[in-house]
């Protein structure tokens, strides 16, 4: 790792539309980090932004420990794939692919060798004399993808590079994109409205939302640990149970219902300051049984889902607003049935219904305890 590559409090406005808002992001150096969210969320102005096709308004763009927000496109490093392709129609496909390998004067049989790597990794051999209006979008897409590839670039920008590939050939890409950051480990950003790409192409996921940045961490913890109601919906599908509770004296209230919380939690619900919480769950970890359990809420069956290997049942509790669906394998409950719900607590998830932010995780209480106590312990080892 090493050199610093990060953005802090950049802002971007197109007239008077704020399109990135005080965007803070510390990107690995060869990692890759891939940027998801709703279309407009500013996930291409970002890009644009690094690769220097867009003026920074405020705030500073860090790369190699140095900042570059004045340093023109063609002189940081980096190489971008667009989501419109960008391709030279008069060009053909090798000469489109080797054009800036020869601007900057490239030994031919150095530009000969990565060619011939870069058509066969992309599956692109026998279109080399083709111009792009003969080639269908997949192609013209690896095209742009293979122009990329053959710069080895430091920086590796693409913007949803895999849009047009056919579902097969997509993953075929997806491993071979793999592939080339294993063998070269540029700092591959990459945007892509595929949920399941960035979490398996990235090590680390940025999720943005109107402009912000809203979590950047490891795709397991984006899953396991979101950080706001948005990450906990735009992750996952179906996406997770989010219902309405109150925290009263250690417990959590749904409705009429009552749950104890165990103590960890109690200390969690405890930091918001009005008791108005969000607590969440993901619907494979919603547990159902025909008799109450410890720590199980009531409700009723209103239908179920079958998706041929398991079962989607979506359970009413406490009246319409809060509906729960449970993902289920083997013998489940009917429709009109009565279920008690329960969730093993450490796939519970606690909002604050104000801010919307997590309320934080079992783990990080602990870590906090820990901190506390070991300058504690110094203390009395001292004394
Ligand atoms: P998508 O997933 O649909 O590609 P995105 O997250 O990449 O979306 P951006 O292209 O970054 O979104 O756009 C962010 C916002 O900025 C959008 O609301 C868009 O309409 C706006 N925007 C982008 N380019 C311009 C421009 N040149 N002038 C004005 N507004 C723009």
């Amino acid at each position: 790792m090493g050199e610093k590559f990060n953005i802090s409090n950049l802002n971007l406005y197109y007239g008077d539309f704020h399109a990135l808002k005080d965007v803070d992001l510390s990107i690995n150096e060869k990692e890759i980090t891939a940027f998801i969210g709703p279309s407009g969320c500013g996930k291409s102005t970002t890009l644009r932004m690094i690769a220097g096709l867009e003026n920074v308004t405020a705030g500073n763009l860090w790369m190699r420990d140095q900042v570059v927000n004045d340093v023109p496109c063609g002189e940081r490093g980096v190489s971008m794939v667009f989501q419109n392709y960008a391709l030279f129609p008069h060009m053909s496909v090798k000469n489109n692919i080797i054009y800036g390998l020869k601007a900057h004067k490239m030994d031919e049989n150095e530009i000969d060798a990565r060619l011939k790597e870069v058509l066969k990794m992309l599956e692109l051999e026998g279109l080399e004399d083709r111009k792009p209006k003969e080639l269908s979008g997949g192609q013209r897409q690896r095209v742009a993808l293979a122009r990329a590839v053959v710069k080895r670039a430091d920086y590796f920008l693409l913007d949803e590079p895999l849009s047009n590939l056919d579902a097969q050939l997509r993953m075929r890409a997806r491993k071979e994109l793999v592939k080339i950051h294993e063998m070269y480990h540029p700092t591959l950003v990459y945007v892509t409205h595929d949920q399941i790409e960035a979490m398996t192409v990235g090590d680390r996921i940025a999720l943005m939302y109107r402009g912000k940045m809203e979590m950047l961490d490891t795709p397991s913890h984006v899953y396991n640990r979101p950080a706001s109601v948005f990450c906990a919906k735009f992750i996952g599908s179906p996406s997770m149970n989010i219902v309405e509770a109150e925290y009263h004296n250690g417990a959590l209230v749904i409705g009429k219902q009552k749950v104890e919380l165990p103590g960890i939690w109690q200390r969690i619900a405890a930091q918001c300051p009005s008791g108005l919480l969000y607590a969440g769950v993901r619907p494979e970890h919603v547990m159902m049984s025909r008799t109450p359990q410890e720590r199980s809420i009531e409700g009723v069956v209103r239908y179920v889902e079958d998706y041929g290997n398991r079962y989607g049942v979506y359970i009413q509790v406490e009246g319409d607003k809060n509906e729960l669906i449970a993902i289920r394998e083997g013998e489940i409950p009917q429709p009109g049935e009565k279920v008690y719900i329960h969730v093993e607590t450490e796939k519970l998830h606690l909002f604050d219904r104000g801010t919307e932010k997590s309320l934080g995780y079992p783990e990080m209480v602990i870590r906090a305890q820990e901190k506390l106590a070991v300058p504690k312990l110094e203390k009395a080892i001292a004394q």
